[in-house]
């Protein structure tokens, strides 16, 4: 207590730290201790020494007074006005004298008042520290040699924190928390921000010019045009809006962002065991949305043309698995091509032959140039299988390593691919109907969230 006592003495010679602060500071060797009633003892311990000084040292017992007295620490005050002292009470230079257990009380009342609006089941506090602030603190904790010290923003997140925990009846979450509380003890301000939701799926669409994301017409944006008809875009409708609508007026989102694993061309259907997406609502109120409802929705909402399956909630980290998956994935596909000229087995068997297994070499599709740069990629063909339909006509199923571009693939892209379908066979091939279908052995499905609340299925 000594070493603690000299200590305090130092600091508050040289800063006017409330007791609350000086308490915070100083109070880690004794577990248990607020810091309220940790500064308040010290201090008193510190004017119990001044007014034993006071007879045969004074000039040192008064300092002590007035820096007591300055740090507004009442008793010491009045021993200065009887001794007549001139002192004023300073601001504490780390909590502006903002961290009392009255402004505490007004962030938690207004922090149950902002998260009354919304569905969650655990919360974690943040809290707002002006960068000042924080840079005299952290001078505090080098000058003195405080480095095991609880900081400011520790103290007022615990505190509120704890608060909550027993107004609010629900439990702090420090990982994966579905609500944030920010609060700002300096305006007496508090932020919520719900965690965004995510639900997992697979979706489905029968037909070709459906694109996955809204596709914008790009001479005027969306503002309408010539070119576009007045609509803004080239495509009326988009798989990200048939689910991410109809999700959003069920969770009371404000936004949602469409992910998914991968995109196949617009005019390539996506069908067999379908493409993964998860689907972020931004500051949803409800996190308990019925997803067999939501499935009806899109197909009802879409007639019939987009169709999700396996749904299911989601998590961040689910997210980040989502967008590694498509790396190092095997992805299938049928298509339909119709060649220049006749086709004959025999052909169909030597191209299954060299391609088996085969690295193909693509410099970035001429049809992409324009978005992406030049870049030469390889990717394997792990198999494929084709059906003669007629004469002009075959039908692939092909599995490849995720990333290849496989209509290039097929008509070789002037030389762009190789090999090709187009260059082994000697024949171009005139129209090529491409389905997506599917992703194996990949991603893992979702497990429930992380966090331990049951929920609907
Ligand atoms: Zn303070
Ligand atoms: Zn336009």
């Amino acid at each position: 207590m000594t070493e603690t006592l000299s200590k305090a003495r130092e600091i508050l010679l040289r800063y006017s730290l409330c007791g609350r602060c000086l308490g915070r500071l100083l109070a880690y060797d004794k577990p248990g201790t607020r810091a309220p009633e940790a500064g308040e003892e010290i201090m008193a311990k510190l004017l119990r020494e001044a007014l034993a000084l006071l007879n045969h040292s004074r000039e040192s017992a008064v300092a002590l007074i007035k820096a007591l007295s300055e740090s507004g620490y009442r008793p010491a005050q009045k021993i200065a006005e009887e001794q007549g002292l001139r002192v004023e009470a300073r601001i504490c230079p780390v909590c502006l004298g903002r961290l009392t257990d009255g402004v505490i009380d007004e962030v938690v009342a207004e922090s149950v008042k902002r998260v009354s609006d919304y569905e969650f089941e655990d919360f974690l506090v943040g809290a707002y520290i002006p960068k000042y602030i924080a840079s005299v603190e952290e001078r505090l904790f080098s000058e003195f040699g405080l480095a095991e010290s609880e900081t400011l923003r520790k103290e007022i997140t615990r505190e509120v924190g704890s608060r909550l925990e027993a107004l609010l009846g629900k439990p702090a979450n420090f990982t994966s928390p579905e609500m944030l509380i920010l609060v700002d003890i300096f305006t007496g301000t508090v932020e919520a921000k719900p965690a965004s939701l995510y639900i997992y799926g697979h979706y489905f669409k029968n037909q070709p010019n459906i694109p996955q994301t809204p596709w914008y017409c790009s001479t005027c944006w969306g503002a309408g045009c010539e070119r576009c008809a007045g609509l803004g875009r080239i495509y009326p409708d988009s798989v990200a809006e048939y689910v991410g609508e109809p999700a959003m007026r069920m969770a009371g989102a404000i936004g949602y962002k469409f992910h998914a694993a991968g995109r196949e061309d617009v005019d390539v259907t996506v069908e067999g065991t379908g493409r993964p997406f998860i689907l972020e609502l931004i500051m949803p109120r409800r996190r308990r949305i019925p997803l067999e409802t939501l499935k009806e929705d899109i197909e009802r909402n879409s007639r019939g043309r987009v169709k999700v399956d396996m749904l299911d909630y989601a998590t961040h980290s689910d997210l980040k698995m989502l967008k590694v998956s498509i790396e190092g994935s095997v992805k299938r596909y049928s298509a339909i091509v119709q060649f220049e000229r006749n086709v004959s087995i025999e052909d169909l068997a030597s191209l299954e032959t060299a391609l088996r297994g085969a690295v193909i070499e693509q410099y970035t599709p001429t049809r992409v140039l324009k978005r992406k740069g030049e870049k030469i990629r390889k990717k394997r063909v792990l198999n494929i299988k084709s059906t003669l339909i007629d004469t002009h006509t075959v039908r692939f199923e092909i599995e490849a390593d995720g990333g290849l571009y496989v209509k290039e693939l097929i008509h070789g892209d002037a030389g762009r691919t190789r090999p090709s379908v187009a260059e082994i066979l000697g024949n171009t091939p005139t129209n090529i109907s491409l389905r997506f279908l599917g992703i194996l052995k990949t991603l893992h499905h979702p497990k429930q969230p992380t966090s331990n609340h049951a929920r609907p299925k």
